[in-house]
């Protein structure tokens, strides 16, 4: 049992007004809230650690060095990865996405194939659309269902000798669907295909372990896990991580340079070219520990609650539609009031102090299977009680009778 009024004080904008109003943060599919615990860290290190790392000889370098690779462990101890080494520091999930679809560059050819999913968030479809059009690689999209599920079905059909890479998100920003990932891993490995999984929205969840998924590559985001922005990590098995080439070219990434030959550094450090967001990767640690000490199981179970909870409160009013069905799914309602743009709903939401996303979610292809323009989605954390959804249903109710 989660003690939420406890956790709450852990967060200090859970106590501000928004337009003279508490505020009821439901954007938390878009980024989390960060905990005082983790700001805490942030202001530790620029007061006491600051210095660049893996270059100096001086104590302040050192330290922050061993803070940032400490991190690293913490990440690699979490994803249950097999050596730290497999674990790359990014800005983040579209970087770590970037960074294998680049690697790929080199490797595919004319007639491969690549599959992705209805589902996906716009980072997981355009870096495949331009790696397509760099190789002459064909992409495949596994269709979803009303649901809002991936059918497994044409997936099976998609499959074949010619598919080199499957990508999917573990679970759907837009609808909140848990994809049937091990499944997929399976069947594309039978196939000698490699997978990356979309763990952004997985991760403030569940905790996945990437060698009992026996998963590729593996990307996620610290800020939407309670950590800071412009932070992230992606996982590559070691024999992968060393087949790709390097992203980007600078310092930290070399192990020699001359005008004739430049020799590449071992990982991780061949994919981390340039200073690197120090702060935020030593914090994105902290923001694990915070994470597990609240602890995932007492997280899925009470936002299960809050999210059968909002469901009903929700069906029960008129001409209210809920986007995404599926019985596997973390707590995110994507719905529409029937004849009322989500836009119009979500500023008077606003109004009310409620904080929902509006739109098409970067995920434009879900919208258009529904053929709407986007939806409302509120996106609900181990902080959010039902006294807020109470607040959230009345909003709704209040926009409808304004609106109509
Ligand atoms: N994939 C999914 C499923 C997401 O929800 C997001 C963030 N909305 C991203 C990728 C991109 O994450 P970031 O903006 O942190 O790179």
């Amino acid at each position: 049992m989660l003690d939420v009024e406890a956790i709450r004080k852990d967060f200090p904008i859970l106590s501000r007004e928004v337009n003279g109003k508490p505020l009821v943060y439901f954007d938390n599919a878009a980024t989390s809230q960060t905990p005082q615990q983790v700001i805490h860290a942030i202001v530790d290190y620029y007061s006491n650690f600051n210095a660049n790392i893996h270059r100096g000889v001086h104590t302040l370098s050192q330290e922050a060095t061993d803070l940032y690779e400490q991190s690293r462990q913490k990440i690699q101890a979490h994803f249950n990865a097999k050596f730290s080494h497999e674990i790359i520091f990014t800005s983040g999930t579209t970087h770590g996405i970037n960074l294998v679809a680049n690697g790929f560059s080199s490797i595919l050819k004319t007639g491969d194939e690549i599959i992705v999913s209805a589902l996906e968030h716009h980072s997981n479809i355009v870096p495949w659309q331009m790696l397509c059009e760099h190789t002459g690689a064909n992409l495949k999209v596994i269709p979803m269902n009303d649901q809002g599920e991936l059918v497994m079905s044409e997936y099976d059909n998609l499959l074949s000798e010619n598919t080199k890479l499957v990508f999917t998100n573990h679970i759907s920003n837009a609808l909140g669907t848990i994809n049937p990932i091990e499944y997929i891993i399976k069947k594309a490995h039978a196939v000698g295909a490699a997978v990356l999984i979309d763990g952004a929205q997985a991760c403030p969840h569940i905790k996945p372990d990437v060698q009992a998924l026996d998963v590729d590559f593996y990307v996620a985001s610290a800020h939407k896990m309670c950590g800071p922005t412009g932070v992230g990590m992606l996982y590559g098995k070691e024999a992968w991580l060393n087949k790709l080439p390097p992203y980007q070219g600078g310092g930290e990434m070399i192990a020699e340079v001359t005008f004739e030959k430049t020799t590449y550094a071992d990982l991780p450090h061949k994919f981390e070219a340039g200073t690197p967001n120090i702060a935020g990767g030593i914090v994105f640690g902290t923001a694990i520990d915070y994470m597990n000490s609240i602890g995932f199981d007492a997280v899925a179970q009470y936002e299960n609650e809050l999210l059968e909870y909002a469901t009903e409160k929700l069906l029960s009013i008129d001409g209210l539609k809920i986007y995404g069905t599926s019985k596997h799914k973390t707590s995110v309602l994507s719905f529409n009031l029937e004849g009322i743009h989500p836009y119009d709903v979500g500023s008077i939401l606003d109004k009310l102090g409620i904080a929902v996303r509006t739109g098409h979610h970067c995920a434009q292809p879900i919208m258009d299977y529904y053929k709407i323009p986007g939806t409302i989605r509120a996106s609900f954390a181990f902080y959010n009680t039902k006294s807020e959804i109470d607040a959230l249903v009345e909003g709704v109710k209040k926009a409808k009778k304004m609106l109509s």
